[in-house]
């Protein structure tokens, strides 16, 4: 199934239970705007290379549009359409005064030397700076992208436009960027997994936990719930898996990470398995914190955790999802379990339109407050319509955005 399909898939499940009409659903899945754009920059070697660019906004009945810029072999308008239309969920679900958008360029970041990614995002900038603003579309870090990206992108918007650092987030926080947006998002996964076992009365100490990804999200994830006393048994990422059924030293992970250009290869405190084992060990919650489509219909049968947090965008295809909720798998869908990382990028905003900046402290506790708020929220509408997390998560984003449309007088 493409991307852009499941995500409609999931729409539309929700819609049927909200017995949306037909005009209704076409105007909230289509998209507003969709650019696809030259983006042509010099190599180092003095040779044009010419990619191509995207830029899709989705929605923006509730606000500016927020979404990320990917840089990535696999971007395309598909990836993309369906990336945008999750941020309108995303920014709904967790009441952020935003739409939802979504950008890449279809290149492998590893290709380039800092000059090249310089020199190419200048040149897409050149190419979309019309199209966002601090007032319209916002774009923030993604998969291939960093604060420097960042930090490229808002320099050269301002050349047009003048000075204005909230055109992007996911800036470096010495250039206006927030405190605690790196660890955001796996910290936002690490607070909901606490409420989730609340919820299902599982104590942390008897949470047998298994994160797949140690990159920025799993490994902060795993930092949390290290600390919140879940035993995490298990970790993993491209160079395998790292067991240890007693639980894992995490801190001791972490600095190995570090120290060893961001890999888990070489960690000799626990067993090494192949790292295709992680999705199916024996474990309460599984986190699969790496990549999209990483649970199908043939391997669904392999997991064993009754309970599931998807730290990554999209980890579970539809058919899988079906299979899983059909065995009374509790799973927390990904438009509210990483949301954590566009929360703490609307506080960088917010910040930057106030010229007032946040301590780390506030930053933390105006993250959990919001997350906890829409993790109740969810849990409360999935119990009384007596749907699935991620159905009760649609129902009431959509419900948002309808209501927005409507009181806008649905032309916006
Ligand atoms: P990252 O690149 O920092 O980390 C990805 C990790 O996954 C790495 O450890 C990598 O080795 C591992 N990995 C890749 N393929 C794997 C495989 N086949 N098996 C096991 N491990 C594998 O990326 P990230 O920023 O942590 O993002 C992870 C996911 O979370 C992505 O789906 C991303 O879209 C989503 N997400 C990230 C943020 C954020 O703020 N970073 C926000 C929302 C969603």
């Amino acid at each position: 199934m493409r991307a852009s399909e499941a995500t409609t898939y999931y729409f539309n499940k929700a819609a049927d239970q909200l017995q949306l009409p037909e005009w209704v659903r076409k105007l909230l899945v289509t998209n507003k705007r969709e650019v696809t754009v030259q983006v042509a920059f010099e190599r180092d070697d003095g040779r044009i290379e010419t990619v191509l660019g995207y830029r899709v906004q989705h929605d923006n009945a509730r606000g500016p549009m927020k979404g990320g810029l990917r840089y990535h072999p696999a971007v395309d308008l598909d990836e993309v359409r369906a990336l945008a239309a999750l941020m309108t969920w995303k920014t709904a679900v967790v009441e952020l005064p935003y739409g939802g958008a979504k950008g890449g360029i279809g290149i492998d970041p590893k290709t380039l030397t800092k000059r090249e990614m310089e020199r190419m995002t200048r040149s897409f900038v050149d190419q979309i700076h019309e199209i966002v603003g601090p007032d319209s579309d916002i774009p923030a870090p993604d998969m291939g992208t960093n604060h420097e990206v960042m930090a490229w992108f808002r320099s050269q918007w301002e050349k047009y436009h003048g000075f204005n650092p909230a055109v992007i987030t996911g800036k470096p926080v010495e250039e206006y960027g927030a405190r605690g947006r790196e660890e955001a998002t796996g910290r936002g996964v690490g607070t909901m997994a606490v409420k989730m076992m609340k919820r299902l009365n599982i104590r942390p100490d008897q949470c047998r936990t298994a994160i797949q990804g140690f990159g920025n999200v799993g490994s902060h994830a795993g930092k949390y719930l290290h600390e919140a006393a879940f035993p995490v048994v298990a970790v993993s990422d491209l160079s395998g898996t790292y067991f240890k059924p007693k639980g894992l030293n995490i801190p001791e992970l972490f600095s190995h990470v570090i120290k060893n250009k961001g890999s888990l290869e070489g960690y000799s405190g626990a067993e090494k398995l192949p790292a295709e084992d992680l999705l199916g060990l024996d474990v309460d919650l599984l986190i699969p914190a790496a990549l999209g489509d990483v649970i199908t219909k043939s391997n669904a049968d392999r997991i064993r955790a009754k309970t599931i947090i998807e730290a990554a965008n999209g980890p579970i295809d539809p058919e899988a999802d079906e299979i899983l909720e059909a065995r009374n798998v509790t799973i927390l869908p990904d438009i509210l379990a990483n949301a954590g990382g566009v929360t703490v990028s609307y506080f960088e905003w917010v910040q930057n339109r106030q010229h007032y900046r946040w301590s780390l402290d506030r930053v933390r506790q105006e993250l959990d407050r919001t997350l906890t708020d829409a993790f109740e929220q969810v849990w409360q509408e999935a119990v009384t319509r007596k749907v699935s997390l991620r159905t009760a998560a649609f129902m009431l984003a959509i419900t948002r955005v309808q209501r927005a449309s409507e009181l806008a007088g649905w032309l916006i």
